[in-house]
């Protein structure tokens, strides 16, 4: 079993605690590594260490700096394979998922590597005569980063990448469950030229290293993806120290099936957005907003589809479902089971922790009906193969039901009718919707975020992967050589 210290100005060092915890497949229950753990004077020496890379790291001219992640894109091309077999083991989706998760790294570290040679500010007017304006986009400094364990190679990977690019230094806590894919995506990026300091991991619970990020007084920001309620501490905690934060965090998504809608490509989306990587994506369909027009036929084919999903090893090809990562998820899971049955919904298939002949983290793909919209189980993210099934009579009430939630991920509507499509994108609040689609499979180039409890309004990948990490400085170059004023002269 492999043992790993902290990666602290490049070389692998000795925390100061003597605790260490240990990395756990969540299908066999066997040990994949284990970890020690950061005290509070290990974070400071990260960011001591991310400070002094920060300075010639930040004078490296962006092209350049791009060219490690080029480099960092190409041995990830080649390790894609190996990488998503680790990353079964470590996390439990199935394996075609784990290689979407490596490509989409690949994506946005190549994404990122374009803009070495864009990072585009403004250049616009002045009021004034022989005077110039622009905008340049400058690195923040030293970024805090600490995320969560459902994509573990591809949410890391969405925030180095364009932080990097973008000339910052980071220190970075992991998730618990799946440090492995935050540490190989580290050393490949090593491997491909980055200087030491530049990247810094720390490893253990949110409740110590990650505070002791947060409070790190010398970070700038931080970049958080995770729960609700993590990143509502954390929102609080970055105000009193006037640090920017930025939050990606959970969701409610719904889709809405119209009366008009293909029913079985509909059963195809929810299949996939409610049962795919087990129900564990912020973007995942936990509600189906369904006309009564189709319920019961649309219910009739969900249900057959459901029941025959094999649940199982996600190195298994055989295997559609894997299991959740870890137990208190699992009993998460079952509490959300009795929650729907006590508030009057009908258990119609599922329900239950089973076991596929291992010891590990199974619970069965769940389907509940006749939910109503304010129910808990309607409400409250529970982060597992659990869908709810919301009868509807028409578009307004559809519309008015997917926005009844604190969240705004992820929404989806499957209609023909192209009026019903637009008034769904104009209506639903959320950052993104699908037509005709589920709830999940975002690429690389667009942003990618939410609105209301989702997060705190930035967005990552695409055209704002870059405003995440960098300060945009305003320039006025006067060459008139007298003392030219605004809204004065
Ligand atoms: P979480 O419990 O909030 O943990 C996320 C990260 O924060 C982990 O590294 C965790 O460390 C750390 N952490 C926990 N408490 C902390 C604290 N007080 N201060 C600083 N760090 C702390 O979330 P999770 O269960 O890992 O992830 C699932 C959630 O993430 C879901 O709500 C999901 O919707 C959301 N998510 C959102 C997006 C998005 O882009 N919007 C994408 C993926 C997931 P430990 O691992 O040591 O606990």
């Amino acid at each position: 079993m492999q043992e790993y210290k902290l990666f602290i100005g490049g070389e692998w060092t000795d925390s100061a605690t003597d605790k260490t915890f240990y990395d756990i497949n969540p299908a066999t229950l066997d040990t994949l590594a284990s970890l020690q753990v950061a005290g509070k004077d290990d974070v400071d020496r990260a960011v001591e260490a991310a400070w002094e890379a920060f300075k010639t790291w930040s004078e490296t001219p962006p092209p350049k700096r791009a060219m490690v992640l080029f480099r960092a894109a190409r041995i990830l091309e080649e390790r894609k394979e190996e990488l998503a077999v680790l990353m079964t083991q470590e996390m439990g989706k199935v394996l075609p998922e784990t290689r979407g998760d490596v490509q989409e790294a690949i994506d946005i570290t190549l994404y990122a590597a374009g803009e070495g040679r864009r990072m585009l500010g403004e250049t616009t007017t002045s009021e004034l005569k022989d005077k110039f304006c622009m905008t340049v986009l400058q690195p923040i400094g030293v970024i805090g980063v600490i995320t969560p364990w459902n994509f573990p190679m591809a949410i890391p990977a969405w925030k180095l990448m364009p932080a990097l690019v973008a000339g910052n230094s980071i220190v970075m806590k992991p998730a618990s469950d799946t440090p492995l894919l935050t540490i190989k995506l580290v050393e490949v990026l090593m491997e491909a030229g980055l200087s030491p300091g530049v990247i810094n991991l720390v490893f253990g619970p949110g409740e110590t290293v990650g505070k002791a990020v947060v409070h790190q007084p010398e970070i700038r920001a931080i970049s958080f993806t995770g729960s609700l309620e993590t990143g509502k501490w954390i929102m609080g905690e970055c105000a009193k120290a006037m640090k920017r934060v930025s939050l990606e965090l959970g969701g409610k998504n719904p889709i809405i099936i119209m009366g008009d809608a293909d029913i079985d490509l509909a059963v195809d989306g929810v299949l996939w957005g409610a049962f795919g990587t087990t129900g564990q994506r912020c973007t995942a369909a936990s509600r189906v907003i369904v006309h009564e027009e189709v319920k019961d036929e649309f219910t009739k084919r969900l249900l057959g589809r459901t029941q025959v999903l094999r649940i199982g090893n996600g190195l298994d090809p055989k295997t559609d479902v894997g299991p959740v990562i870890n137990e208190s998820q699992l009993s998460k899971i079952e509490k959300y089971i009795h929650i729907g049955q006590n508030e009057g919904a009908n258990l119609l298939t599922g329900g239950k922790i089973t076991n596929p002949g291992l010891p590990g983290f199974f619970f069965e793909p769940t389907i509940f009906t006749d939910v109503g919209p304010d129910m808990r189980i309607a409400q409250e993210e529970i982060f597992g193969p659990v869908v709810s099934l919301i009868p509807v009579s028409g578009l307004d009430e559809a519309i008015e039901v997917a926005n009844n939630t604190s969240y705004g991920l992820s929404s989806s509507i499957y209609t023909r009718d192209i009026s019903s499509a637009f008034r769904a994108i104009k209506k639903i609040e959320a950052g993104i919707t699908y037509i005709n689609s589920s709830t999940i499979g975002a690429e690389v180039h667009l942003s990618f975020g939410g609105v209301k409890g989702t997060g705190n309004g930035f967005r990552e990948a695409g055209t704002d992967a870059i405003k995440e990490f960098t300060e945009v400085k305003a320039v006025y170059f006067d060459y008139s050589g007298k003392l030219q004023k605004a809204q004065i002269d």
